[in-house]
């Protein structure tokens, strides 16, 4: 399926460091979607399962069985990922790549300004915090590829 992006927006408002991704997907995506982010190392993913109302109203999935649900809300996944600013659009683009199916309900994606990451096990914050060991900033470091 070719990919549709309306444009690309590299300066979003309001500018910040880091930003979280927060995609709606089909349930049933879900696994290719994190198995392409983590290949481009995006190591750090939160998902929640959450029911949703959308275009594609109280229709239930009929790609899988086991997507059932007794109102009108739909389940759906709800992915999370912050990222810095120059991961955002690779991040985007991934997941439209991976969850689009063309039909009415492949889901929404919403970008949120990030103020500030904060490590708990170490205490760093911004850059520090936000780096993962082996993540995508480490992939395109050539001096660091051993
Ligand atoms: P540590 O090195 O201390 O393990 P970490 O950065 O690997 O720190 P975790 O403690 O493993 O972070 O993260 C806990 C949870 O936080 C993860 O399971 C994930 O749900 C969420 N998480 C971590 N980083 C991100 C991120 N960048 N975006 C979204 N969710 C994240
Ligand atoms: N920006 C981080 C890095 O390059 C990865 C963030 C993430 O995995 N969500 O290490």
């Amino acid at each position: 399926l070719p990919i549709i992006r309306a444009h690309v927006s590299p300066d979003y408002v309001p500018d910040s460091k880091f930003y979280k991704v927060e995609a709606i997907l089909r349930p049933w995506r879900i696994p290719q979607v994190s198995a392409a982010l983590l290949k481009m190392g995006i190591r750090g993913v939160t998902v929640s399962d959450v029911r949703g109302f959308g275009a594609q109203g109280g229709m239930t999935e009929r790609q899988a069985g086991s997507e059932f649900s007794e109102d009108k809300f739909v389940a759906k996944v709800k992915m999370e990922i912050v990222v810095s600013k120059s991961q955002v659009e690779a991040v985007i683009d991934k997941i439209i790549e991976e969850a689009r199916t063309g039909e009415i309900g492949d889901g929404k994606i919403f970008l949120f300004p990030v103020s500030d990451v904060i490590r708990v096990r170490t205490g760093e914050r911004g850059e520090l915090a936000e780096r993962m060991m082996g993540g995508r900033t480490d992939m395109s470091s050539p001096w660091s590829s051993t």
